[in-house]
């Protein structure tokens, strides 16, 4: 399939570093979705397969919205295995990163839950505050909000204001940052 030789090793580092997305329009693999690797400096303008000039591309985008569907090309049945092969294989390391990474934000929140617990000797902590803690962790760094949840920890003695202070830290933090991001040579 791809017009140039690029290993499967090569090919599934960039769909990783780009996130199993097509960097044009955000298709994920899918039944309906192959993903390929587009070249950024084409080939025959010289660009090389070093993966700083590869990029996730799905076929639509990397082949034109207009070139034929890849079920009507006529293909060889060898051809029409190794492209569902291959659409299970994207699909396949697709969730496998899904996993990891829900994994890894659930280890995240804890982390920052369990300061918490610990501090205030409690061993649950209210869901809406878990709600809260995930939704901080989307917008800012685990460090940031480790050290927000460190800080209302040191400062207060219940846990009421220390969960205020808390969610107000970080709310700054929010706020700040995305000052920071208007004004990028500020
Ligand atoms: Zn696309």
């Amino acid at each position: 399939m791809p017009r140039i030789a690029i290993s499967k090793k090569l090919r599934f580092d960039v769909f990783k570093r780009d996130g199993f997305q097509c960097v044009y329009c955000g298709a994920h693999p899918s039944e309906t979705v192959l993903l390929e690797v587009d070249h950024v400096h084409p080939v025959a303008e010289g660009g090389s397969n070093d993966m700083d000039n590869l990029v996730t591309a799905c076929w639509d985008c990397n082949r034109g919205k207009g070139a034929a569907l890849l079920s009507s090309i006529p293909q060889s049945l060898e051809e029409k295995a190794a492209v569902v092969a291959e659409r299970e294989a994207q699909i396949r390391a697709y969730y496998q990163i899904l996993e990891l990474r829900k994994e890894r934000q659930d280890e995240e929140a804890w982390s920052v839950a369990d300061i918490f617990m610990e501090r205030f000797a409690e061993d649950s902590i209210r869901r809406e505050y878990m709600v809260s803690i995930r939704m901080f962790l989307e917008r800012l760094n685990v460090f940031e909000v480790r050290e927000a949840m460190e800080i209302a920890c040191a400062k207060k003695y219940s846990t009421g204001p220390a969960w205020k202070y808390f969610c107000g830290v970080c709310w700054n933090k929010v706020r700040s940052a995305t000052a920071d991001g208007s004004h990028p040579h500020h």
